[in-house]
């Protein structure tokens, strides 16, 4: 087992893996949480970290298996993951992570901002699975936090982006980006019009939705984590020749840059800050219809 650092966690983001978990989502039993800014406080065998404002990956590989070797532990068999597998999560005081996975957060960033890093990354992460060019037609379901996160950065590299979801003001923040908002009850003639579907509502109807929109040969990215069974059509997968791609984490690096270049405004997305004594309060806010990012704010 690597010496781990220990960070004094600054603030936190409440994200509605978070919701899922406490719904039973994982079988998890421990700190919550896995979005977060704070301040190294031991890093063993990394002293240069020691003092620093970081986030961090969240996957803790075992460090000596064929993927952990090549720099990537999202997959590794014996990974934990903070807040969600075998590991507390950052809805304290205090957390602990592999150094390896700490990134220095650069100073015009603020706490606000870098909080959005890991939602931001797996948004991004979508476009190291999938390819994109400034014409490919994307449409992401969904305009919770995760979809506008997704259409805000697919943005960055396509110019023909669209977010269908069910709530105007929602939309509109996607709208003062290089995306298109489109309210669901419109999308329907839009059935065949997209190369890339996002599907990031967390709704059954979900799946559905996003066959109607993709031509032939289309990619379906998957960005919600389901607990349930959903039941879809799979011959429309088949006829169609449809490539299903499941996304997850992404990269925290390209997350940072794009936080440093303000090219995605992630502070419109919080809805409250609160203090991590309210923390309860705080994760049942996050779950009441309409309202976005919750941030936690830590004692000093
Ligand atoms: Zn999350
Ligand atoms: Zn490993």
């Amino acid at each position: 087992m690597p010496a781990e650092a220990l960070v004094r966690v600054t603030m936190s983001g409440i994200c509605n893996t978070d919701l899922e978990i406490v719904r039973g989502y994982a079988g998890f039993s421990g700190t919550i949480g896995h979005e977060f800014v704070g301040i190294v406080e031991e890093a063993p065998g990394s002293p240069d970290l020691v003092g620093k404002r970081v986030v961090g990956e969240i996957n803790a590989g075992c460090g000596h298996c064929e993927l952990c070797l090549g720099g990537d532990p999202r997959h590794c068999p014996e990974r934990t993951v903070l807040g969600i597998v075998g590991r507390d999560g950052c809805h304290a005081e205090f957390l602990r992570l592999p150094s390896r996975n700490l990134l220095i957060v650069p100073d015009s960033v603020s706490d606000e901002q870098a909080v959005f890093a890991e939602p931001l990354a797996a948004a991004y992460g979508i476009t190291e699975q999938v390819e994109v060019l400034p014409d490919t037609r994307i449409a992401v379901i969904g305009d919770g936090k995760l979809g506008i996160l997704c259409a805000l950065s697919l943005g960055l590299k396509s110019d023909n982006v669209s977010l269908i979801g069910k709530h105007p003001s929602k939309l509109a923040i996607a709208q003062r980006a290089n995306v298109e908002g489109i309210l669901l009850e419109n999308a329907a003639k839009l059935k065949g019009a997209f190369d890339v579907v996002v599907e990031a509502s967390g709704s059954e109807s979900g799946f559905a939705a996003a066959l109607d929109l993709l031509r032939p040969r289309g990619k379906l990215v998957l960005k919600s984590t389901f607990h349930g069974k959903p039941e879809w059509e799979a011959w429309r997968v088949v006829v169609n020749e449809i490539t299903i791609v499941g996304s997850r984490c992404g990269r925290f690096a390209p997350a940072l840059d794009i936080l440093e270049k303000v090219l995605v405004d992630v502070t419109a997305l919080i809805s409250e800050d609160r203090k991590l004594e309210d923390g309860v309060r705080a994760v049942e806010r996050a779950g009441e219809p309409g309202v976005m990012k919750v941030l936690l704010t830590m004692p000093r």
